[in-house]
């Protein structure tokens, strides 16, 4: 199995061309001065931050860029051509660290945000460069740098406004489905969604919000079990968590606190986020919530089912309030 939100590549950037050592040969200058072109300057490995991109997936596939050296000065003061840069595009919410420091390199947050993450390197002086009243015919020229290389890890933290937080199968997915413009794929099986799922939800002609439907969280999952510890993180940049919970469930009150410990002890400042709580399948009760059922008094809970429609409008208006007031 594979996940989509970590990649480990390699970058060089060109090297630079090399100056070069030529002189002037004409007819009626037999001894012409140095005319050695300067080299060109190597390509840029350039990565930019693409709004439509949602996984990391394109870099999982190509591991290796390499961007085009600058060409050699020549005779006659020709500049060398520069190498074309490479441009590498990557979701919104990628950060891009240096692999051998560990250090972070950029944080790509906006669309077309970019940054030069390996330099190219510059061309080489001609000898025409090195022409002084004393040396009128130097022959020097200098090399090219080399073009940084780098191994880059990335990670792709999700910038959503909203985060839906529950166990495998309680009905993220289909949720999300109904309210957003996003059709994430909907199975019967646990850790069908491996990649989280971004959905805008318009709530009126001008706002929308962004929902990240993060993909299974079970009991673990911030010691790393499950797939949970890798999406874990993905919750972190949303305002609002929306806790899921199955009306089937044995224990609505204890696998709402399951969920709540698994985040807090991931962040403690989690919890601390404006929340709601949805019981979800609620068709399978005729829509009733039965009148014995425990339920935790700390949150909003609104009992919910996206296969009849049943409260959405008010999950939907619910969010909005609390990322109005925010
Ligand atoms: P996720 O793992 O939390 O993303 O859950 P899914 O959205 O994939 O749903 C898991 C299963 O529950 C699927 O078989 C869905 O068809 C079903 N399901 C989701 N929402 C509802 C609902 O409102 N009512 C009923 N009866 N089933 C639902
Ligand atoms: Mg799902």
């Amino acid at each position: 199995m594979k996940f989509l939100d970590h990649a480990k590549i390699y970058v060089k950037a060109g090297d630079g061309g090399h100056g070069c050592i030529a002189f002037l040969r004409e007819k009626h200058r037999p001894k012409g001065g140095p005319s050695g072109g300067d080299g060109g300057n190597g390509g840029d490995i350039i990565f930019i931050a693409d709004s439509q991109l949602s996984t990391l997936q394109d870099l999982s596939y190509s591991k290796h860029y390499k961007a085009e050296r600058g060409q050699h000065g020549q005779g006659n003061n020709k500049h060398g051509k520069n190498g074309n840069d490479i441009y590498i595009k990557v979701p919104c919410g990628t950060i891009v660290k240096d692999s051998a420091s560990d250090k972070m390199i950029v944080d790509l947050v906006n669309h077309s945000q970019k940054h030069i993450i390996a330099k190219g390197g510059n061309g080489g002086f001609g000898n025409a460069r090195f022409k002084t009243k004393a040396i009128t015919a130097p022959r020097i020229a200098n090399d090219g740098q080399n073009g940084e290389e780098k191994t880059i890890e990335l990670e792709l933290k999700v910038i959503a406004d909203v985060g839906l937080v529950g166990f495998p199968n309680a009905g993220k997915s289909t949720l999300i489905s109904k309210i957003s413009n996003s059709r994430p794929k909907i199975a019967d099986y646990p850790f069908t969604t491996l990649v989280p799922n971004l959905g805008i939800v318009k709530y009126d002609e001008f706002n929308s919000f962004v929902v990240a439907d993060i993909p299974g969280l079970i009991e673990g999952a911030s010691s790393g079990k499950g797939l949970g510890n890798q999406f874990l993180r993905h919750i972190e940049r949303t305002k609002i968590l929306v806790y899921l919970v199955d009306i089937d469930s044995k224990d609505i009150f204890n696998d709402y606190e399951l969920l709540k410990k698994e985040l807090e002890k991931h962040n403690s400042n989690l919890i601390e986020r404006p929340s709601l709580l949805l019981i979800t399948k609620l068709d399978l009760l005729d829509n009733n919530l039965p009148d014995e059922l425990l339920l935790p008094n700390d949150i909003e809970v609104l009992p919910i089912s996206s296969i009849n429609n049943f409260n959405l409008n008010k999950v939907v208006n619910s969010i909005a309030d609390k990322l109005n007031c925010n």
